[in-house]
């Protein structure tokens, strides 16, 4: 059985990375998503242990001294946090594991394990991203304000990624991330076909 390949889902707050993947778990079979720990409050619609783990901030220190995470890191005054045991579990038994996480946290992972693939997701532009989230309307103005000014700091990251995915179109930006996924399993080094 192959090895299930780790996948890093970046990119500003609003761009659609929620929506994306939501629809590519209707695609692909085998895919885990990872459930982040966090600090911030749950959005209407959200439920613990599948969108997050909402923790205390207490708590998520306890984790940290525990080394229960693979990366964390804050995020417009919050923290966020990838458990780590489930993500290797999920690779032995050959799933895809989706990391949605952002940049200091990929960083994190990069470092732990060079091989996991990094994929990021840009709007087609600053003024899309801002009518995003405004539309979604599940943050204040302020809040709003201090995501777009990180979105700005982030797209200058967004070259040393492995792959960059446009999300104008949803299912054209699904469309590619399932491409590139399927691409990834089919490198030469996987593919270990004795003749
Ligand atoms: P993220 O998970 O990256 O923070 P979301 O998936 O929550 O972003 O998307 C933010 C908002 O933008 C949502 O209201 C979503 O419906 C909308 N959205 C996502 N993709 C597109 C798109 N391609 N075109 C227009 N609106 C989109
Ligand atoms: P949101 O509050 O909009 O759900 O997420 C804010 C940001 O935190 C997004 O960029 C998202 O990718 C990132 N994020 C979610 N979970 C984690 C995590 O476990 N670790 C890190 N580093 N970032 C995360």
């Amino acid at each position: 059985m192959e090895r299930g390949k780790t996948f890093i889902i970046s990119g500003p707050s609003g761009v659609g990375k929620s929506t994306i993947l939501h629809k590519l778990f209707e695609r692909r079979p085998n895919l885990y998503f990872s459930v982040s720990a966090t600090t911030r409050g749950p959005r209407e619609g959200e439920v613990d242990g599948k969108h997050y783990h909402f923790t205390s901030a207490e708590d998520f220190k306890r984790m940290i001294g525990e080394d229960a995470f693979l990366e964390h890191a804050e995020f417009v005054g919050n923290y966020y946090g990838t458990p780590k045991r489930y993500v290797y579990e999920a690779m032995e038994r050959g799933e895809d594991v989706i990391l949605d996480i952002e940049l200091q946290g990929a960083i994190q992972v990069h470092e732990k394990m060079p091989e996991a693939i990094r994929v990021f997701i840009l709007p087609p532009s600053l003024e899309e991203l801002e009518r995003r989230l405004v539309s979604r309307g599940t943050e204040t103005a302020e809040k709003i304000q201090g995501r777009l000014t990180r979105a700005k700091v982030e797209f200058e990251s967004a070259h040393t990624y492995d792959y960059i995915v446009i999300n104008d179109d949803v299912e054209h930006a699904v469309s590619e991330l399932d491409a590139i996924m399927t691409a990834e399993h089919c490198r030469a080094a996987d593919r270990a076909v004795k003749f």
